[in-house]
């Protein structure tokens, strides 16, 4: 009988040519477990080919390459091979890439030990799990079927919860119920629809192939209601529901109108937040064992729903102003650096323009504070109605604003500005009690990707501009000639 060998000491390689980390590392495990410990890609390469690591710390950055390939390799020789990757700076897209790729856990130098040795004791059980359940389903054919299914549900369920438990975006925790749906129900293809805060999403993967967007559109209003199975239709007052599609593995689509649909709920403490749908032939029946497990698959995905949505809605409002709706002065300035880079990347121009609204305290001190913010309002729908996609309007202070022009030369974001500048002017904001002109200052520099500047730099330069304005009489636009 062919049976798997449950280390009493797990073997982990350290992969990291930082020699002082290395060392703090490796004492801080020695004592249980066996550690061999390289600086390089390429010997790493070497030692996993020839060993059976339970365990693999990685540096993302190493002198001959990157972790990730180390990573890769890994995975690619034992797919249940925990992976902990290391990283001297991250951003979500190198941390979610790390997690696709199947890292365990992602740390971000300098991190406290115990949060090192938290990740090191969920991969120690987390591979044990792995070995027994390996080794029972190796010792399956002295098993009863049912008993043997079951074993495979309950494994099955760790590995997805697993997985999900380390996705960070809604679209990944999206694709991998739908990877996983679709492997148990084998044709057809499944979807979840959410309604959730201010979310009407329904996202689809079809088995096989790639899902016709168009072709599905002639039958959405069937699918959405089939879709959102609990939901009634008043809820749905709205027409703005948000498809997404993704592709299945290589081969043809099945017709999404020749199929039945099952439907799970996702309910959140009593409340219902959406369904997860498989499709399947009008001929085929659900196996009570894979029905059951669906059930269970949403019980554990609906509060991971519910969380990252709640992630995403407060990531939103962290860059969104609350008074206007538009961008506030993070994601201003986060925008700025982007426009900078890309501008400076294509040797390209785009313009920046300061704007604040003129005696601003004396519309305060004479109308009060909430008509005050009434102009604030009026002046944020006036920005973006005149405005391109693509350019950015962001409230950066009280009643201070700012736009990002790219792609835009001194002509044309002058001739836009003072379009606003007059428009501005020249249309009183009116509410049901007073009707009140007000004006707003402008300052206007361009950037030239051919002659880079900072970001500081460039700020002073159009906030110069502005006060100029100021100071020559309001209501203007000046281009910096710095
Ligand atoms: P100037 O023409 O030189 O810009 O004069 P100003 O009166 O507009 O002066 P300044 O720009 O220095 O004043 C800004 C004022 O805006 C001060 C503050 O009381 C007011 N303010 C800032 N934020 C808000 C807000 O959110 N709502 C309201 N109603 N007032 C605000
Ligand atoms: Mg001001
Ligand atoms: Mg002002």
């Amino acid at each position: 009988m062919n049976t798997i060998n449950i280390p009493s000491k797990c073997s982990v390689l350290i992969v990291c040519g930082d020699e002082a980390l290395c060392e703090i590392l490796k004492s801080a495990l020695a004592q249980r477990m066996s550690i061999t410990v390289c600086a390089s890609v390429n010997n790493a390469f070497t030692l996993i080919e020839s060993n059976n690591f339970d365990l693999i710390i990685v540096d993302l950055l190493l002198s001959d390459g990157s972790g990730i390939d180390v990573l890769t390799f890994a995975k690619r020789r034992d797919e249940f091979a925990e992976v902990l990757i290391i990283a001297g700076n991250a951003t979500l897209e190198s941390a979610t890439a790390a997690i696709n790729l199947g890292a365990a856990s992602y740390l971000v130098k300098p991190f406290p030990m115990s949060d090192f040795l938290a990740s090191i004791d969920k991969m120690i059980a987390s591979r044990i799990f792995h070995l027994k359940s390996l080794s029972i389903m190796r010792q399956a054919d002295l098993m009863a079927p049912v008993v043997k299914g079951h074993i495979n549900d309950i494994t099955s369920l760790y590995y997805f919860t697993n997985k999900l438990m380390l996705s960070l975006e809604i679209a990944e925790v999206m694709r991998i119920t739908l990877e996983e749906v679709n492997s148990r129900i084998g044709s057809g293809f499944s979807s979840v629809g959410v309604k959730l805060l201010n979310y009407s999403e329904i996202y689809s993967m079809p088995a096989a192939g790639e899902l016709d967007e168009k072709s599905l559109m002639p039958f959405f209003a069937e699918y959405r209601s089939r879709a959102f199975p609990y939901f009634h239709k008043e809820k749905f007052n709205d027409d703005s529901i948000t498809l997404y599609t993704y592709k299945g593995r290589r081969g043809e689509a099945v017709n999404f109108s020749d199929l039945k649909c099952i439907s799970y709920p996702l309910v959140v403490i009593g409340k219902t937040v959406g369904s997860m749908s498989v499709w399947i032939s009008p001929d085929k029946e659900i196996e009570q064992s894979v029905n059951q497990y669906l059930h269970i698959l949403t019980s554990v995905i609906s509060p991971v729903i519910e969380h990252v949505y709640l992630d995403l809605q407060m990531r939103f409002q962290s860059k969104t102003d609350n008074l206007t709706g538009i961008a506030n002065h993070r994601q201003f300035f986060e925008a700025l650096d982007r426009e900078i880079a890309r501008a400076s990347r294509k040797r390209s121009s785009f313009a920046l323009v300061l704007i604040d609204i003129d005696n601003f305290k004396s519309i305060n001190d004479t109308y009060g504070h909430q008509i005050g913010d009434g102009v604030i309002i009026d002046l944020a729908k006036r920005l973006t109605a005149n405005i391109r996609t693509g350019d950015a309007a962001a409230r950066y202070g009280g009643e201070e604003f700012g736009l990002i022009l790219p792609d835009t030369d001194e002509v044309g974001a002058m001739t836009l500005t003072d379009r606003i500048c007059k428009d501005v002017a020249a249309a009183a904001f009116v509410t049901p009690k007073t009707k009140l002109k007000y004006t707003a200052s402008f300052g206007l520099a361009v950037y030239d990707g051919n002659n880079p500047i900072s970001k500081d730099a460039l700020i002073e330069k159009t906030d110069k501009a502005l006060y100029k304005s100021k100071r020559d009489g309001k209501n203007r636009v000046t281009v910096s000639d710095l």
